[in-house]
């Protein structure tokens, strides 16, 4: 794949369409970080909200 990535959003959820399958990076020129607790207390209740599966 040869698509210019977004050097400033690491990611590694290659499942994701937007993923750059190579190199680590999200394709978006941004993204939307949501969380699914009403108070969210570590990383694991946050999410990328712009994940939309291939
Ligand atoms: S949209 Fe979110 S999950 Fe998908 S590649 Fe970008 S940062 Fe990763």
């Amino acid at each position: 794949m040869n698509i210019k990535h977004n050097n400033s959003i690491g990611c590694t959820v290659n499942e994701c369409k937007f993923h750059d399958k190579t190199e680590g990076y999200c394709t978006l020129e941004k993204i939307q970080v949501t969380k699914h607790e009403t108070m969210a207390k570590t990383k694991q209740c946050t999410d990328c909200g712009s994940f939309e599966r291939e």
